[in-house]
């Protein structure tokens, strides 16, 4: 992306790309602005303002003025005190009981809120304010909605519209009384909701949460008798098994367990984006029923039949893999090699997928290689 010019920023010279806002080439260019409606995946919105500055003099939202050459854009102390107290009007909306209820703070050590309050110095509760919005008792186990932590920056209505082109969720009523609501006000699984998840993952308070998340926190207590803390839970990055995609995903555990898993915002694949198998497909990882080690099923003696639906028994690697190397050579002796065909899967590597291809196709001898993204 070629520069096309800069502006001053408190005196320092800034660089911008075609199509950046003051807020995005700012904070490429390592400026702190705090924001609350704003996410770089969404197009600006402007309603929270909190991203206040002054451009040639005159105060206006970063997010949605464009960069131009010789702009001159300066944060003083009038700038300061104004941010502070649009985060406290805007907490007005909010019961104060950061850590101690809202969830996000629990489970992250803050909330986006509580950190952008903290960031400008605002008391959240400096202003008598009424939430406009209730609990909604949905019967999804994945997704819980608390609208008594809404703040009204309509992310998560934007991202079900602009990202997920789902416009499941909508904005309703006014002032105290605005909320978000699904379908008719219904259950977030009575309207086209595809319980992604995206727009718990965008949400700044704890009023959208991770309901299945929730569910095993509560499990994992319960069994060890402890609250878990924030800063107990290891967070591992790693990619999606589901699908060729590869999201970007961090399993998020503690006491041994799995407890849930949240996007990676930065992973090239999906930018934050995950469905709902990556998002809440874990249950397989400690299944019982899970495939741990080879299963043959033989032959009864008597019949010559293998049993059907059933009749297996564990193995050993060297085992089961003799018994298909034999097999696979007697079939290719007997019927050629365009009896065999492979099937690759998007779950493995390139390198493993290669592999198959090359064993097909040299060993085998035959061209019938597909991969499971086309059946
Ligand atoms: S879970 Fe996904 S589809 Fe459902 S409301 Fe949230 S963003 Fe929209
Ligand atoms: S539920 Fe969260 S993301 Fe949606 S409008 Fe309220 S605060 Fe914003």
């Amino acid at each position: 992306m070629d520069d096309l010019g800069s502006f001053t920023f408190d005196g320092q010279t800034i660089g911008f790309r075609s199509g950046e806002s003051v807020l995005e080439a700012a904070r490429r260019a390592g400026e702190s602005i705090p924001s609350l409606c704003f996410d770089p995946r969404l197009k600006a919105y402007g309603s929270c303002r909190v991203c206040v500055v002054k451009i040639n003099g005159r105060i206006g939202a970063s997010c949605t003025t464009p960069c131009a050459p010789g702009l001159t854009v300066t944060v003083d102390d009038e700038i300061a005190s104004l941010r502070r107290t649009l985060v406290e009007l805007t907490g007005s909306l909010l019961p104060d009981d950061r850590l101690s209820g809202c969830p996000q703070c629990r489970l992250d050590g803050t909330c986006e809120f509580h950190r952008v309050a903290r960031a400008v110095g605002a008391e959240p509760g400096r202003f008598a304010g009424a939430a406009g919005g209730v609990a909604h008792p949905d019967d999804n186990p994945f997704l819980g909605r608390d609208y008594s932590r809404c703040i009204n920056c309509y992310r998560c209505v934007r991202i079900c519209d602009e990202i997920e082109g789902d416009n499941a969720i909508t904005a309703r009523g006014r002032g105290f009384e605005s909320t978000i609501a699904a379908w008719f006000d219904r259950g977030l699984e009575q309207s086209s909701c595809e319980l992604c998840g995206q727009c718990i993952h965008t949400c700044p308070t704890g009023a959208l949460t991770d309901r299945k998340m929730a569910t095993k926190i509560a499990e994992v207590e319960k069994k060890t008798r402890l609250p878990i803390l924030a800063e107990e839970i290891q967070r591992v990055e790693s990619v999606c098994p589901y699908c060729g995609t590869g999201c970007g995903i961090t399993l998020n555990a503690a006491r041994g367990e799995l407890l849930g898993i949240t996007p990676v915002m930065d992973s090239p694949a999906a930018d934050g984006a995950l469905c709902v198998k990556g998002q809440y497909g874990t249950d397989f990882i400690a299944s019982p029923d899970r495939l741990t080690k080879p299963l043959i099923r033989d032959r009864d003696p008597s019949t010559g039949l293998r049993a059907v639906g059933g009749g297996f028994r564990e193995a050993s690697w060297d085992e089961a893999l003799t018994l298909v190397a034999g097999r696979l050579a007697g079939n290719l002796r007997d019927h050629g090699p365009d009896t065999f065909a492979a099937w690759a899967s998007a779950r493995t590597t390139s390198e493993a997928n290669y592999l198959l291809m090359k064993f097909t196709r040299g060993v085998i001898g035959t061209n019938n290689i597909d991969n499971c993204q086309r059946t």
